[in-house]
């Protein structure tokens, strides 16, 4: 492999190793850190995210609440559990679980969610921010590949970096923290085409379109460094977005799957749900 290989299960453990001493200073000063995540339904992957979720805050010291409703819940029934987090004071941060059953109306929830309790950043509060380069919360996923980057001294500043994947909760957060970091950003989707041509341009290429081996070694230029996103279960395993062992051979630095992205985002969860905490001094 000629690729430098970016862990990041190492990097996150350090940023939850700081995370849970920040979260003991906090509970010293009086205020206990609470997330409360609503999961609707039985979806087998969902249950595992937030088992992760849960798992995380334990390990962190961070007060965990998870708020089981049922596949047919209405959504009035589920609007109702997110103002009664919001209005409850001891939660800090409030994550609903996507995705939702297909009869609930997601965006609207969503758009319930106080945004300042917004840990997720999936509100279009906290997304304008983003945009418009103010503070808020910033989506867990995209927030941990740029600690990744930094970690590794992978500086976007005057890089092409192409980002392939224009979803809320990936895509688009992804290309504005990139282009707040100076890279020069190109955005690819299914209707893109010459794909490959213009992700052999990057120099950092993100990959989060939901499909195994999906980026080929020859989509991408030598030495750049390569960011998979994706999660994928191919006969029981879990994989990336890219041919790892082929894009190894020719990237700069590359991440793996697992071991990599996903690792980050929930030690980025944890901090959203800190500063949370921290803001509301409660
Ligand atoms: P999504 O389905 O909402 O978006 C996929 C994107 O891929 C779309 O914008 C689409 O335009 C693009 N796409 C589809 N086919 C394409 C093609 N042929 N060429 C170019 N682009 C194409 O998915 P998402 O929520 O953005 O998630 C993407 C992947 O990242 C999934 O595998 C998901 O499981 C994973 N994910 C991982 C984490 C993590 O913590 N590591 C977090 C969120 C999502």
């Amino acid at each position: 492999m000629a690729a430098t290989l970016i862990d990041g299960r190492a990097v996150a453990k350090a940023f939850k190793e700081e995370i849970a001493q920040r979260t003991q200073v906090m509970i010293a000063q009086g205020v206990t850190p609470h997330l409360a995540v609503v999961l609707v339904g039985e979806n087998p992957a969902s249950q595992v995210y937030v088992r992760n979720k849960e798992n995380g805050c334990i390990k962190a010291g961070i007060r965990s609440t998870v708020i089981r409703l049922e596949e047919s819940c209405t959504q009035q029934e589920l609007e109702d559990t997110v103002k009664r987090l919001n209005e409850d004071e001891s939660v800090h941060g409030i994550l609903v679980q996507l995705p939702l059953p297909r009869h609930l109306d997601e965006a609207a929830v969503l758009r319930l969610i106080d945004p300042d309790k917004d840990v997720d950043g999936f509100h279009a509060m906290n997304s304008g921010r983003l945009m418009n380069g103010q503070p808020g919360f910033v989506p867990c996923t995209p927030l941990g590949v740029m600690k990744l980057l930094e970690q590794y001294g992978i500086d976007p500043k005057g890089k092409h970096a192409v980002v392939i994947g224009r979803s809320n909760i990936v895509g688009k957060p992804m290309a504005m923290l990139l282009l707040a970091a100076n890279a020069t950003v190109t955005i690819c989707h299914s209707r893109t085409q010459n794909l490959a041509e213009i992700t052999r341009q990057a120099d950092i290429l993100v990959a989060a379109v939901g499909r195994a081996n999906f980026v080929t070694a020859d989509m991408v230029r030598p030495g750049a460094a390569v960011i998979d996103v994706g999660i994928n279960r191919v006969d029981g395993k879990i994989v990336g977005d890219v041919d790892f062992d082929a894009v190894a051979e020719v990237a700069g630095y590359i991440t793996p799957v697992p071991g990599g992205v996903g690792q980050m985002t929930i030690a980025m969860l944890l901090a959203n749900t800190l500063d949370a905490a921290a803001k509301r001094g409660r």
